[in-house]
């Protein structure tokens, strides 16, 4: 039995029966069952009935933010525009599949033709996160489906009734729910699911899982996508026009969602000149966010989706100080029975210290004094993850040169925690491998195959 929680309250919101080895084999043979049908439909009947599942996400796009908000903790307004987004993203990819999924004829001479076909990859799993849940599972699922794969959805023990609300919907839409049924349960059932022999595996969460499904699955060859983690930096150099303007973007970057983005900021230098009137800015900003209630409009904080990282933040915040950092906002739980923590800001911070070198993944961040690009540069690669890193500055040229340099999937100039659907996502290091997004995370769900054809 799985029982959902409201962070917000605590209270048991849902209990639900988790899968077994054996649902999860009958959903498996099921799956590959079905996949050769789905996949012989023309593509614009797959089309249609995705696009119809977007209707059907835009139609009930209140009750699904409220139940989004109610098992994540999200603020309500966060979860609209999770949807919303997520209704971009399908845009996106039922405009660019016909281009994706085109044969292409590379040779032609007498005798001889040379030609690419793609195939979808068969029956394949995905693995998802709760952070972003509808996104990270959707980035998956709609390029997967369009192309005609099945595709096993684990949704996160956190995020289930939006998964399972998600499919409901996805089934009235016409998608038969033997090619996309959703997988119930935490990490154990997740784990059941590694044994099964399919045709690929695309996780979003940790390294840690990342790793160890990787390993896991290893023997049977499948096609492995990891969607992992960051410490993603920003810097602030000394020819930005507005201090003021740069830290409330910033802030935002590092608070939205309380933090709990792959790409949310996780740690700013700032060039020693500005350095003051950066730290005042943002201080006041982070005094202005309303933290509370995620269903009250206007709360711009709301729990964390995990009661355990309540304990990861005591520590880094109990690390820093020890180590030299002054706190200067937060640094502690808010009292009561939902999973709140006050936004933190540490200064006089180091790489010494967890919080400069370990995922928060929380409403806390350390704001680091550097002499110049250089030092920012070197502290900016300090990291084994690579997922994102940002520089404001008001020279796009020494922006793009210092990014130059900085080991990442993603660099972002004069802005952050930003995701395109027309740009590929992807981490470097222990951020990941594969990608999702862009024709490429089209093609991601594709298997080319090669003519040779002589006559
Ligand atoms: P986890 O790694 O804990 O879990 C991710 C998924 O894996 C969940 O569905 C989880 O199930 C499942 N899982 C856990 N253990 C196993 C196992 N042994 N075998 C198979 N599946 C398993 O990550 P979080 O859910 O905590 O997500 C947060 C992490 O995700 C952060 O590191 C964040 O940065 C990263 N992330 C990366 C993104 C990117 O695009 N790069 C986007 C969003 C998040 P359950 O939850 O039910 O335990």
């Amino acid at each position: 039995m799985l029982e959902v929680r409201n962070p917000a309250t605590g209270a048991v919101i849902a209990a639900l029966a988790a899968d077994t080895a054996d649902t999860i084999a009958a959903k498996v043979q099921a799956a590959r069952q079905a996949q050769p049908a789905w996949a012989a439909l023309p593509l614009a009947e797959r089309k249609a009935r995705l696009a119809a599942l977007g209707e059907g996400l835009k139609a009930s796009l209140e009750e699904l933010a409220a139940t989004l908000t109610s098992e994540v903790g999200k603020p309500l307004q966060q979860s609209r525009n999770e949807l919303n987004g997520t209704l971009a993203r399908l845009a996106f990819f039922l405009e660019h599949v016909d281009a994706a999924v085109a044969p292409e004829t590379v040779l032609s001479e007498a005798g001889l033709e040379e030609r690419i076909t793609q195939e979808p990859l068969g029956v394949i799993a995905n693995i998802s996160a709760w952070n972003y849940p509808i996104f990270v599972g959707s980035n998956v699922y709609f390029p997967a489906l369009m192309t005609g794969s099945a595709v096993l959805y684990k949704p996160s023990e956190y995020a289930t009734l939006t998964g399972l609300a998600i499919q409901k919907l996805a089934v009235a839409a016409g998608i038969p729910a033997e090619v996309f049924p959703v997988i119930v349960g935490g990490g154990d059932v997740g784990q059941l699911l590694l044994e099964q022999p399919l045709d690929g595996f695309f996780f979003t969460g940790s390294y840690g899982t990342g790793k160890h499904i990787n390993q896991q699955v290893a023997g049977h060859l499948p096609k492995v996508q990891l969607e992992l983690g960051g410490k993603d930096p920003a810097y602030v150099t000394d020819d930005v026009a507005d201090p003021a303007a740069v830290a409330a973007g910033l802030a935002d970057g590092a608070f939205y969602n309380a933090g709990q983005s792959c790409c949310a900021v996780e740690r700013i230098y700032v060039h020693t000149r500005v350095y003051d009137a950066f730290v005042d800015a943002f201080l006041k900003e982070v005094a202005a966010f309303k933290v509370g209630d995620p269903t009250a409009e206007g709360t711009y904080i709301g729990p964390l989706t995990r009661r355990a990282q309540l304990d990861v933040l005591d520590d880094q915040v109990a690390d820093a100080v020890a180590r030299g950092a002054t706190l200067r906002a937060g640094g502690k739980r808010i009292e009561g029975p939902g999973a709140f923590y006050a936004p933190t800001v540490l200064t006089e911070v180091d790489h010494s210290m967890k919080v400069m070198r370990d995922e928060s993944f929380g409403p806390i961040i350390g704001i680091q004094r550097v002499q110049d690009d250089a030092e920012a540069a070197r502290l900016m690669n300090d990291t084994a993850y690579g997922l994102t890193a940002a520089v404001y500055s008001a020279t796009r040229d020494r922006a793009e040169a210092i990014l130059r340099d900085v080991r990442t999937g993603t660099a972002y100039w004069n802005c952050c925690d930003r995701v395109s659907p027309r740009l590929p996502w992807s981490g470097r290091g222990h951020s990941g491998v594969g990608l999702t997004l862009s024709h490429y995370g089209i093609k991601a769900f594709l298997h080319p195959r090669a003519w040779h054809l002589r006559g």
